[in-house]
């Protein structure tokens, strides 16, 4: 019997095809990816994602943060990164902004050209394409942690990156502990779970106040809701990251909190967090 020709492949089809290929060439050289997601906004979610890359990367893991928060990006301000452009060079991709020999950070914000502050009005297939391109046309080289920024909620961006991230792929749910909050991040837990996205576990920010001056523990909000969600889920409590005034002034300075201030408890409790995540990445990743 005569086999049946296939019909050759379109010029879309290759190109496809090619992108696909260089999509899963840069998820082999990613060890662990961490998606860093909320069901609310103004949880600390940026601020959770800046402080743990900038953890890991003190503890001298090669890591990597994709702010994919196409519409408020806060990564940039938070690294004195504002006005920061990377550049497409054919073939080559982009080049993330490296701020040390192991710590790179790629956002929409360096793409963008012009106006900085122009919304972007994107529908979802143009967010899909650009996330796409963060991950396979960025030069992120080995990388033991890939951490990305997502913003808050169940839309486009979480969907692309939870679609395309690689197998060792996992959540890590941010909350604070108000019932509002505890509310909106359930659905962000089953958002996962309809995904398949394993999730890590589940982080309690903004959870008391710890006084910079005499170091007394005063609890603002009602403490312990994120805890008790891990519980009622079964998912692993990361830990409790306690209010400091100091957080929003580094953030706004643009210096990670956890390098500036080590030894403050919220500090601590960051490196407590990171503990499970530093035994996630294997010893047999080349150094790039
Ligand atoms: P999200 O990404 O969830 O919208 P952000 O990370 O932008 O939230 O944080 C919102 C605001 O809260 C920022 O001004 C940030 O500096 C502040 N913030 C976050 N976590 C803490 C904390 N533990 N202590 C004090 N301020 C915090």
């Amino acid at each position: 019997m005569t086999e049946k020709k296939k019909p050759p492949l379109t010029k879309e089809q290759i190109e496809e095809l090619r992108e696909d290929l260089k999509l899963a060439d840069t998820l082999t050289r990613i060890d662990n990816t961490l998606l860093i997601l909320s069901g609310k906004g103004g949880v600390g979610k940026s601020t959770v994602a800046v402080n743990l890359a900038a953890a890991l990367a003190a503890s001298d893991k090669e890591v990597g943060l994709l702010d994919i928060d196409i519409h408020g990006p806060s990564v940039p301000t938070m690294l004195r990164l504002e006005g920061a452009e990377v550049e497409h060079g054919i073939g080559r991709g982009f080049e993330p902004i490296k701020i040390a020999k192991n710590f790179k950070v790629m956002s929409m914000e360096f793409v963008i050209r012009d106006n900085k502050d122009q919304a972007v009005i994107w529908r979802g297939p143009m967010k899909h394409r650009m996330i796409h391109e963060f991950i396979s046309e960025v030069d992120w080289g080995n990388l033991d942690f890939l951490i990305v920024d997502a913003p808050p909620g169940t839309g486009d961006e979480p969907l692309s990156i939870c679609q395309m991230a690689p197998p060792k792929s996992q959540a890590i749910i941010v909350t604070t502990p108000q019932k509002v909050a505890i509310r909106d991040v359930k659905k962000s837990i089953n958002f996962c779970k309809s995904l398949g996205m394993p999730i890590f576990g589940i982080i309690e920010n903004m959870s008391g106040f710890v006084c910079p001056t005499c170091g007394s523990a005063h609890q603002l909000f009602k403490a312990g809701g994120g805890e008790q969600l891990a519980r009622e889920t079964g998912f692993r409590f990361l830990g409790s990251i306690p209010i400091d005034p100091r957080v929003v002034i580094s953030s706004d300075e643009g210096k990670p909190f956890v390098t500036e201030y080590p030894a403050s408890p919220t500090s601590k409790a960051f490196e407590q967090i990171i503990s499970p995540i530093l035994a996630l990445s294997s010893p047999r990743l080349k150094k790039h």
